[in-house]
């Protein structure tokens, strides 16, 4: 076509669906629409030159000029090959093109075009960007980006700027739209900018892929390599006149025949493995059929151990384990003693019935589930392995803690890739016998969310009216629980979900005295650590005071974990003074307070309660968390304000409102109190509960609180060796709380000497070993006032002779 003016010519236009041909860059193209077949050949007759415009969508057949993009390449053909209506052409891009305007659109669009042109800047940046630019190409095809090894090699060997925006725009791997707006851009550094960033995601995607087919690489290797010697083990079994895969079979029909497998599942066994002959060695089934079969022949379907319970030799156990315990000791015996019953009758019934096939499934074992509660370390574990040692049974223990996925316990369905037996299924085969004494550790602790509820699995496992026939989604046949002896265990009963908590005998461990861990250390942890340690006896000897002295400066804790802890350090230096004398006669120890610096480092808990003096809105509460009971400093301090109440200290919302509660009783006291009728107005209360970082609630602080703040605004001293529990109400009046005995056991533990307990919690005394109620004195109150009589150092303020404004008393009519 001719010139026409200022640099506008003409052209048969081709649209292209999704492709660009950038000036400088060749392409083959395919023409199918007779449209664009005609402009191609008419092409030929002028210049073999026409403009190659994308179209804006792809699926668009018959497109108008309006469907077609307005910046476009003048392209020249520079070899053609007709073939059975379609063209296949050799195009090359010769320069960027705006479109003006459409001047014909039949047989093939013509459009009036002007030149459009880049602007290379000149400057460092382009050339570093073009540097870098070539260098990640390079990158790409070493990670195997496919490309034309001549385009590459031209790139290579050096060109424009310019020349390499366009040459990279055609070799990236983007979408259309993307490609358009390349081609749009006018400045060749912006140009090279987007096609790195470009460039830099599709290096990611090639690494990723790279990564992705070493590993598959690796199986694939791995599973060849195991086939290979598989049949190589076939071949070399043959030839010594055994057949490999009858060898196979026959070792697991025989342990499916051994494990006393229960009809049913025997059958699925039996199927199972034929189904494992009928495989071929590189089905990657075979596997997991394998370890299917596996599963099923090593669970210990008809294993159990004998099961006579005698109360009396089981007293004798958990006696030789365990010091003190007495309650939870008769609570144990009483349970065995019911389960024997109950197993007695079970065996008669049976007999009487005589038809086994038509005997009704029965609760055999117990009829609820014990369940420990209890702060760590008070022995709950080692009761358990005492139980099972008593019993003559296995002892596995599982923890639940942090289970969210229902699928933990009862195990993930086949045709997941690795799936397994639950927890439950994976103990009673650690146990390798039916009726172990199974202990499910921090039941508390189980969580539920979208993966469903691990504890209606758990319910069901526990529950004696259906663990019969367990059903592990693994397993896919029913496995029978009920003589395993199940034992829970938690630190809290509050989260444990109330379906379950039904099912539970829930004993108590309340966490041990001073003088109950004196016992425990001296006759039973010491002597275990000597024998872990290696150490002879009667080498070491720790005086009583030393014991209390690891007890009472190095621990503080309801259980004896640490004091356990502690002693194994102290045993751990004698093992390693005992080996540096390399046998050069013995050296006996024994340890007074003194010594202990050497061993345990210095004092942890140096300062004792009782050794502080009285101090001025400080009290003394008792708490009772996870860890047992504990005690709680309540600080109060006053300021000039205008009346308003902080709480600090992680206080739950209950105890934010003991705080408002016990404000709003002083408020209304100001008469008793000795105190100006506004006195309030003119302050701010600061209410704080130190060990911020504890999260604390409840409303058991309600009196501490109270006598805190009382003794803050009235300046009298609050008599250091008290502590206090209970609720408080508006009125004044005291109401009872929980959690008495562990309580009053961390108050005695901390030096504590007089306590003050809701008068209705009188009762609970009656739990309280006599080694720590012998050395505390207990008030018990029904009203505030009487707390603080006992609470402060000196009486309050005598009552200020103020007449109170009378005002006119309602008249009720009945
Ligand atoms: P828990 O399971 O409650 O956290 P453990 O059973 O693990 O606690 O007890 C911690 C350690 O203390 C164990 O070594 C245990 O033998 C010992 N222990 C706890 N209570 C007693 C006790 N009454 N008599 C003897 N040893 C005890």
């Amino acid at each position: 076509m001719d010139i026409i003016t200022q640099n506008q010519q003409m052209f048969p236009v081709v649209p292209i669906r999704d492709g660009i041909v950038y000036p400088g860059t060749e392409m083959i193209l395919t023409f199918g629409r007779s449209r664009s077949v005609s402009a191609i050949e008419a092409a030929q007759g002028s210049g073999k030159r026409v403009v190659l415009a994308m179209q804006k969508n792809p699926n668009v057949n018959d497109p108008t000029p309006s469907d077609l993009f307005t910046t476009a390449t003048v392209g020249e053909v520079l070899q053609m090959m007709k073939n059975e209506g379609e063209i296949n052409a050799l195009v090359r891009g010769i320069a960027k093109v705006e479109i003006l305007s459409y001047e014909a659109v039949e047989p093939f669009f013509i459009a009036r075009v002007v030149p459009k042109e880049d602007v290379v800047e000149d400057n460092d940046d382009v050339k570093a960007l073009t540097r870098h630019i070539t260098g990640e190409l390079r990158r790409a095809v070493n990670l195997g980006k496919s490309m034309d090894f001549l385009t590459f090699m031209n790139i290579m060997s050096g060109v424009t700027s310019l020349q390499l925006s366009y040459q990279i725009a055609g070799i990236i791997d983007i979408k259309p739209g993307e490609r358009q707006e390349l081609l749009e851009i006018t400045s060749v550094k912006e140009r090279l900018e987007k096609e790195i960033a470009y460039l830099a995601h599709e290096i990611k995607i090639l690494e990723i892929e790279k990564k992705i087919a070493s590993k598959t690489q690796e199986k694939f290797d791995k599973n060849v390599r195991e086939q290979v010697l598989r049949e190589r083990m076939k071949t070399i079994e043959k030839e010594l006149g055994e057949d490999g895969d009858n060898k196979e079979t026959k070792e697991f029909a025989d342990k499916i025949k051994k494990a006393g497998m229960p009809e049913e599942v025997q059958k699925k066994a039996e199927k199972e493995l034929l189904r494992l002959n009928q495989m071929s060695q590189y089905n990657p089934e075979a596997s997991y059929v394998r370890t299917y079969l596996d599963w099923l022949v090593e669970l210990p379907w008809a294993v159990a151990t004998a099961n006579d319970v005698v109360i009396k030799a089981a007293e004798a156990v958990l006696n030789e384990d365990h010091y003190g315990l007495t309650k939870i000791k008769e609570r144990i015996l009483e349970y065995l003693a019911v389960m024997k019953l109950r197993a007695a009758a079970q065996k008669l019934q049976e007999q009487e019935v005589n038809e086994p096939e038509k005997k009704e499934h029965k609760a055999k074992s117990a009829p609820t589930i014990l369940c420990f509660v209890g702060p760590p370390g008070v022995g709950k574990t080692s009761i358990g392995k005492s139980i099972a040692r008593s019993l003559g049974r296995k002892f596995v223990k599982m923890s639940l803690g942090g289970i969210r996925d229902e699928a933990e316990i009862r195990g993930h369905r086949r045709t997941y890739v690795g799936a397994l037996p639950g927890r439950i299924i994976q103990g009673i085969k650690q146990a390798g016998t039916k009726n172990p004494v199974f202990m499910l550790d921090e039941i508390d602790k189980v969580g539920n969310d979208f993966r469903g509820d691990p504890s209606a699995a758990l319910l069901e496992a526990l529950d004696p009216e259906q663990n019969y026939a367990f059903s592990d989604h693994y397993l896919d046949v029913p496995f029978d629980l009920s003589d395993v002896f199940f034992i829970t265990t938690c630190n809290i009963l509050d989260t444990i979900p109330p379906a379950l908590r039904d099912r539970l005998e829930v004993i108590h461990f309340p966490g041990y005295t001073e003088e109950e861990k004196f016992h425990i250390g001296r006759d039973f942890i010491l002597e275990k650590q000597r024998e872990i340690h290696g150490i002879p006896k009667d080498i070491v000897r720790l005086t009583g005071q030393t014991i209390m002295t690891i007890i009472r400066r190095y621990t503080r804790e309801a259980g004896v974990r640490s004091l356990e802890r502690e002693i194994a350090k102290l045993f751990r230096k004698i093992a390693k003074k005992i080996a540096e004398r390399n046998g050069k006669g013995i050296v006996k120890f024994l340890l007074s307070p003194k010594d202990l610096h050497q061993y345990l480092g210095p004092l942890r808990f140096t300062s004792y309660l009782a050794e502080k003096t009285d101090v001025i809105g400080m009290s003394t509460g008792l708490a009772w968390t996870e860890a047992g009971g504990e005690i709680l400093f309540i600080e109060t301090a006053l300021m000039p304000g205008k009346g308003s109440l902080m709480l600090t200290g992680q206080l739950g919302d209950v105890m934010k409102e003991s705080g408002h509660a016990a404000l709003s009783w002083v408020r209304s006291k100001w008469s008793e109190l000795g105190l100006d009728e506004k006195f309030f107005g003119k302050l701010d209360v600061h209410i704080h509960v130190p060990e911020g970082a504890v999260p604390k609630d409840g409303p058991s602080a309600g009196i501490a609180l109270t006598t805190s703040l009382v003794s803050a605004i009235t300046r009298i001293p609050i008599r250091r060796t008290i502590a206090m529990t209970g609720e408080v109400t508006l009125r004044g009046r005291v109401l009872e709380i929980g959690g008495v005995k562990e309580k009053v056991i961390a108050a005695h533990r901390a030096g504590i000497r007089i306590i003050i307990l809701p008068k209705d919690n009188k009762k609970d005394l009656e739990d309280i070993p006599k080694s720590v109620t012998r050395d505390l004195s207990f008030h018990f109150a029904e009203h505030m006032d009487e707390v603080l009589k006992i609470a402060l150092t000196k009486p309050l303020p005598v009552k200020k002779v103020r007449s109170l404004p009378v005002r006119p008393s309602l008249h009720l009519t009945a």
